[in-house]
């Protein structure tokens, strides 16, 4: 089936179709999970043939996997990407991407606000191979584009970032990317395919935490990456050496939860506007981040890039760290819990889980509150969880004062 004809207007439909017509056994509807580590040949030729990528088929899973492909191959199509590669993790599938576009003497630009293990990626790992990361102010396009003018191998973008929400402006950077032969790689993990095609705004690579929003459960850890199919190849063979492949179960989780993904992220995208215009009317919050409120610093272009805003968003409380401390326990219909994306609420503070391994000094530099607290909102009834953050709130103010 050739679904890339038939993008446009057919997420929902991709999303429950696409990838998995190849998977199918025996008549099964489900893609079946393939547990076997290995693939036998009777014909040693045969096997030869498939080993040179001459004819389709599967030698061993740490390398290709028939569910693991039909996970990659719904991604490939819902981000619109020649050729897509998965990983165990989201970090895996991010540092695969650098280290194999990278090599020593490199210069990578990015933003000072990329999600925390990203972040220490660009600080900590790769200076130690003598490869040089310049993180931007992430609001400061004009800085971007210089320090991107000045030359680099990779220009490296996240938007919506984590947790501040901040957003860049893929076709503006990706042309400025392109102009002194940079790949342009971005995170499209908070916005997701539903809401936002970065390779059809310029984008050579989207990467993505398959764990959060395309999983949607909190029950499987995974990673991909998608876009060029000559730069997806490279990293694919890095993967196979470095062995960070995505399991097969975990790989049938993601497949599954998929399927709603863009009924999860309309409802999510309609929740979460809801809750912003909440919090910003509060009198205890401070300030709220949403791209899709109007005083967001980029709402213009997140109107432009964006279909819809997501379903996370981060607010800090006039209380700072302490009075964030008093309104977790408060909530009643939210996990506290580092992750995001799921179909239940789920709510943290950054300098305890997505940050906790930059120091307060490298959070500042980030513009993350010590008292910022992220939400990612779910698949709930919207006024249920009003109500649970009204009250919540009320037992802050009744504790903080
Ligand atoms: N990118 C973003 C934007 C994230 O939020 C995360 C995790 O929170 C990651 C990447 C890393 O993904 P994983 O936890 O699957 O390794």
């Amino acid at each position: 089936m050739d679904w890339d004809r038939e993008r446009a207007g057919h997420l929902g439909t991709l999303a429950v179709w696409a990838g998995e017509e190849e998977a199918r056994w025996q008549g099964a509807t489900q893609v079946p999970v393939v547990l076997s580590v290995g693939y036998g040949y009777f014909d040693v030729d045969a096997w030869y043939e498939v080993a040179l990528g001459q004819r389709p088929g599967h030698i061993y899973s740490r390398n290709t996997n028939p569910t693991v492909a039909a996970f990659e191959e719904k991604v490939r199509v819902l981000e619109g990407a020649e050729a897509a590669t998965s990983f165990s993790t989201g970090m895996a599938a991010i540092s695969s991407t650098l280290y194999t576009l990278l090599a020593p003497g490199d210069r990578l630009v990015s933003v000072k606000d990329t999600y925390g293990g990203t972040n220490k990626l660009f600080l900590e790992f790769l200076p130690r191979i003598g490869i040089e990361a310049v993180l931007c102010n992430t609001s400061d396009h004009e800085e971007i584009e210089r320090e991107v003018a000045k030359g680099c191998r990779v220009l490296y973008l996240e938007t919506p970032t984590n947790p501040t929400l901040k957003v860049l402006d893929i076709a503006r950077l990706a042309e400025a990317g392109h102009r002194v032969g940079a790949v342009v790689v971005v995170d499209n993990t908070f916005a997701t395919p539903i809401n936002q095609n970065p390779l059809a705004l310029g984008a050579d690579l989207v990467v993505h935490s398959a764990t959060k929003f395309l999983g949607g459960h909190a029950d499987a850890l995974g990673g991909v990456v998608c876009g060029r199919a000559d730069l997806v190849k490279g990293i694919y063979h890095y993967r196979e050496i470095n062995g960070a492949a995505l399991e097969a179960m975990s790989a049938y989780l993601l497949l599954r939860g998929m399927k709603t993904l863009a009924l999860r992220i309309q409802r999510q995208n309609e929740n979460a506007f809801r809750i912003a215009r909440f919090l910003q009317d509060h009198p205890l919050v401070e300030v709220v981040y949403y791209p899709g409120l109007e005083t967001h610093e980029q709402y213009a272009v997140a109107r432009r890039q964006m279909r819809g805003f997501g379903g996370v968003l981060s607010f800090a409380l006039k209380g700072g760290f302490e009075a964030a401390r008093a309104l977790l326990p408060q909530l009643r219909r939210a996990h506290r819990a580092a992750n995001l994306g799921a179909v239940e609420t789920t709510v943290g503070v950054p300098r305890t889980t997505s940050h906790v391994e930059s120091t307060a000094e490298e959070r500042r530099a980030m513009g993350i509150p010590e008292g910022l607290v992220r939400y990612s909102v779910g698949i709930e009834d919207v006024d249920d969880l009003i109500a649970d953050l009204e009250q919540a709130l009320v037992k802050v103010q009744q504790s903080v004062g």
